[in-house]
């Protein structure tokens, strides 16, 4: 009996570890600029996981993710 337990214990701390693994990646924003969208004195980004989109004065580079807003 002591053995399931332990058993138990491991697969809960290795499912909660790989769920919050998985949903800290899934916040993370991966920018990438898009030159041939980008319209004049504009630099144009669009996010690899979330698939938002933005546009900012050329040289800035976005930070968050837009998905929440
Ligand atoms: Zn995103």
């Amino acid at each position: 009996m002591p053995v399931l337990l332990i058993l138990g214990l491991i697969a809960f701390f290795v499912l909660s570890w790989w769920w919050h693994r998985s949903r800290s990646l899934t916040r993370d924003c991966k920018w990438r600029e898009d030159r041939s969208r980008a319209a004049p004195g504009r630099s144009f980004h669009h996010c690899v996981a979330c698939r938002a989109e933005t546009d900012l004065p050329i040289g800035e580079q976005p930070r968050h993710c837009l998905r929440q807003q």
